[in-house]
């Protein structure tokens, strides 16, 4: 059980640990390329065309610049390994398969599709079309980044219900700027397994966001909306996802937002 009452030398220690984290920042934009592939469109694969000279040749498929990021930091979190499991067949796997997969199996599938596009192009178009490829990615995320109960491992919480009031949260554009309201609870959805916490965005608007769309960067001690809609990080919803952020005139004054929960704090320089 968490108590709010820590001795100091378990403050210490939660401190210390907390200051020494390791940046996430690329399985951020790991889970972040996910989601915009997620929104893209269906991505061509290689085809047959005619060039200039009127012959038809083999054109490459689609490879959109969220695509070629997810590869490159593939490749950086050492995701793609030389040593795999050549008999794992990624064809016919379901997303509930891929939720209760070990990480070792998980990151197998992926070297395999990721280099399988090497010999037969198309691969990646096709796995990312179909979701397989997208959703080993955010398991592998989840590996990495989230404890056991599904929550971010580097996000110190006071109690089963609290955290940290104050924080930076910026929305998926960057553009609008909130912060913690200490807040945190199951997310409903039964699809789901992540946390809603609090946020109060300058704009006036107080949501619950599901950790399912944002990261929690502990270098820079920010929590980032990372996929669906841009405040309201909804991404299971259809479109358009969740509230959308209102219009600047009627966003309260940063007077009066200084007022009020998560605001009164300063963020830590
Ligand atoms: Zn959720």
């Amino acid at each position: 059980m968490f108590s709010r009452t820590k001795s100091l030398g378990e403050r210490r220690r939660v401190y210390l640990s907390f200051m020494s984290a390791a940046p996430l920042v690329d399985w951020e934009s790991l889970k972040r390329c996910s989601f915009d592939l997620d929104d893209g469109p269906f991505l061509g694969g290689p085809h047959f065309a005619a060039n200039e000279n009127n012959e038809y040749v083999i054109v490459s498929g689609d490879y959109p610049s969220a695509l070629s990021q997810l590869v490159d930091v593939l490749y950086r979190l050492n995701l793609v390994r030389s040593g795999y499991d050549m008999n794992a067949n990624p064809d016919s796997l379901t997303d509930t398969a891929i939720k209760k997969m070990a990480d070792n199996r998980v990151r197998d599938f992926i070297s395999q599709i990721v280099r399988a596009d090497r010999l037969n192009e198309g691969t990646l178009q096709r796995f990312v079309n179909n979701m397989i490829l997208l959703q080993l990615v955010r398991a592998a995320y989840d590996h990495e980044v989230f404890n056991t109960k599904h929550w971010p491992k580097a996000l110190e919480t006071l109690d089963e219900q609290h955290v940290a009031k104050g924080l930076v949260v910026r929305s998926r554009t960057n553009k609008i700027e909130g912060r913690t309201t200490g807040g945190r609870q199951k997310c409903p959805s039964t699809s789901c397994s992540g946390w809603l916490i609090g946020v109060l965005w300058e704009t006036g608007q107080q949501m619950h966001i599901c950790s399912e769309g944002w990261h929690f960067e502990p270098s820079t001690d920010e929590i980032h909306v990372i996929g669906g809609g841009d405040i309201s990080a909804r991404y299971i919803s259809p479109k358009p996802w969740g509230r959308p952020a209102s219009p600047k005139s009627l966003w309260p004054s940063k007077v009066e937002l200084n007022t009020k929960t998560g605001w009164k704090i300063l963020p830590k320089s």
